[in-house]
């Protein structure tokens, strides 16, 4: 095969490799902030249904206090309720004892909507704190992953970037312009195999003589439609 088509192959599959780190480590970073903005929002969620449900309990409290006073009162107009000797007093008395019935029931009232939220915001604190130790968990792999790529990745990017620079120095100038210029216009891909009769990066079918020429491998051949380098691929059988 011609060298620098062989060269070209090299290329393309070394600056493939050299985009699958970056996109590895382009999606990482976005991840731990991701999850770290989603942890914040749960403690938040959390602190700001724990005092509610606080809040709600003080006010039982409040109610239950209301209820003992009003009936303690309500003993006392049922007492007096005998000695009263005016219709005057009698009607007074009958006010004060309604008044007190009714601040009981609606404290009672109070008393049963405030329990029924409690449980309502219970339930959603339980829930967040489960969700908040699943992404708390997740965090920790996610950060351990990003440290480990970035260790790792460095390493191979030296090596890869050494294998780009002796490949590089195959390729004549022209060529590798032409390499560069179409691997930006097209999605990263510039040397491409010819698949079943076709262009295997933009699936235009290939006049029979280049095809010829492709399979000979002697001279560099690009796509008439997409401009990439074209080459035969043993392995694809055809
Ligand atoms: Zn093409």
């Amino acid at each position: 095969m011609h060298e620098t088509l062989m060269s070209l192959i090299q290329l393309q599959m070394i600056d493939n490799q050299l985009l699958m780190i970056q996109e590895k480590l382009g999606d990482l970073p976005a991840m731990v902030q991701g999850l770290k903005e989603e942890i914040q929002s749960k403690k938040e969620s959390i602190k700001t249904n724990t005092a509610a449900v606080s809040d709600l309990q003080s006010k039982v409290l409040v109610s239950k206090g209301k209820i003992q006073d009003h009936k303690a009162k309500l003993e006392k107009y049922q007492e007096q309720l005998y000695l009263v000797t005016t219709n005057r007093e009698y009607d007074a008395l009958t006010t004060e004892i309604d008044y007190a019935k009714s601040q009981i029931s609606e404290a009672e009232m109070t008393i049963l909507e405030s329990n029924e939220q409690i449980d309502k915001l219970e339930g959603s604190v339980k829930v967040d704190e489960a969700d908040l130790a699943d992404l708390l968990e997740q965090l920790k792999e996610a950060e351990e992953a990003l440290a480990d790529t970035v260790k790792s990745t460095e390493s191979e990017k030296e090596l890869l970037e050494d294998k780009r620079n002796e490949a590089l120095s195959k390729v004549p100038k022209r060529f590798y312009q032409t390499y560069e210029r179409v691997r930006k216009a097209r999605r990263g891909l510039a040397v491409v195999p010819m698949e079943r009769g076709a262009c295997g990066g933009c699936h235009n079918r290939i006049i029979p003589q280049k095809r010829v020429e492709i399979q000979k491998g002697n001279k560099l051949i690009v796509c008439d439609i997409c401009g990439r380098f074209l080459y035969w691929n043993d392995d694809n059988g055809e």
